[in-house]
């Protein structure tokens, strides 16, 4: 068996070409704020990226960039600013911050209407109470997605999901249950990986470990979604799973790049829409809904 190839950046492509159209028809231009600390070369990356794919689909990003020495307290008022700015739809942090800001303090900070990252406390709640409201974290978004792209049902499939970071593991945990998966979920302490991720109908790896997933932990006809981004020494990149192998095993795989990392982008700017949507009545100067803040 050779798997069929999830082409994430032909999916991504179609919701970008979608959300163009509806910001369009969105009653104001989506204003998307980035908060940038500090000096991360990667960081800088990231935002241009995420600027040059808003501006594609109608989408105004404007960044706000701060000194790695900037204190707790001065970046909390900074993000209450864009709270209360009625003009801001969506308020996003760049992570990782400098060591003297505590990040859960911050995206705390963040208005849930507003967090169109989908990290604050608020909204993986709302996610966790199975939720319809809630902002869901653009990654685990993407994943789904894609699964969704095969055709494959979902309900009462096996995930077992590698890694249990707060933005990408648990998140899609919580997404795919939701969705009536059985989840499994695995780190660094899991006992017998190897055997777990066997048992799996779906693979999630998203543990930062270059290829650690090979062709015999995979059963025969799984969905292999790698979520890994690994930089090589040679200057490549590639995932958490061995593609060359594991493709000749699984139904459908996800390539890295191309795969989940398109998607990231897309349902950042999918979210940010539905924060404008949701806040369309504050550009009135006679809103008083207070779910943007200003008026
Ligand atoms: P984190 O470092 O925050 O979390 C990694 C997780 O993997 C942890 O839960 C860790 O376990 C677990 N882990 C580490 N080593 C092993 C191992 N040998 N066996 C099993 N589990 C292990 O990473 P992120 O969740 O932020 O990101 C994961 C990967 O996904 C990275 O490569 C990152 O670059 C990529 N990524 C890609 C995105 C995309 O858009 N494509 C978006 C976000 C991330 P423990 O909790 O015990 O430490």
């Amino acid at each position: 068996m050779t798997a069929c190839i999830i082409d994430g950046k032909a999916v991504a492509a179609g919701i970008r070409k979608d959300l163009a159209k509806k910001t369009t028809a969105c009653s104001h231009t989506p204003v998307l704020a980035v908060v940038l600390v500090g000096e991360n070369e990667a960081s800088r990356i990231y935002v241009r990226n995420k600027k040059k794919a808003a501006a594609e689909v109608g989408i105004r990003c404007e960044v706000f960039e701060f000194s790695g020495s900037i204190g707790e307290n001065a970046l909390l008022s900074s993000i209450q600013d864009l709270n209360d700015d009625p003009h801001v739809d969506g308020i996003i942090v760049q992570l990782p911050l400098p060591p003297q800001i505590n990040p859960q303090k911050v995206l705390s900070h963040i208005n849930p209407g507003k967090d169109v990252d989908g990290f604050s406390p608020y909204n993986v709640g709302l996610l966790a109470e199975r939720e319809e409201s809630a902002v869901v974290a653009a990654t685990p978004k993407g994943i789904l997605k894609l699964l969704e792209s095969t055709g494959e049902s979902l309900e009462g499939k096996h995930v077992v999901i590698i890694g249990r970071s707060n933005i990408v593991g648990r998140p899609t945990a919580l997404l795919l249950l939701n969705h009536d998966c059985t989840v499994t979920v695995t780190h660094s302490k899991t006992v017998n990986l190897s055997d777990t991720v066997r048992q799996a109908d779906i693979v999630v790896a998203a543990c930062g470990c270059p290829k650690i997933v090979k062709k015999d932990w995979i059963k025969p006809g799984a969905i292999i979604i790698d979520v890994g981004i690994n930089r090589l020494e040679d200057g490549s990149l590639c995932g958490d799973v061995d593609f060359e192998e594991v493709k000749e095993t699984a139904s459908y795989i996800t390539p890295v790049p191309g795969g989940v990392g398109p998607m990231t982008v897309a349902m950042l700017l999918e979210n940010t829409l539905e924060a404008a949507q949701r806040h369309a009545c504050c550009h009135d100067e006679n809103c008083h809904c207070g779910r943007c803040g200003g008026n």
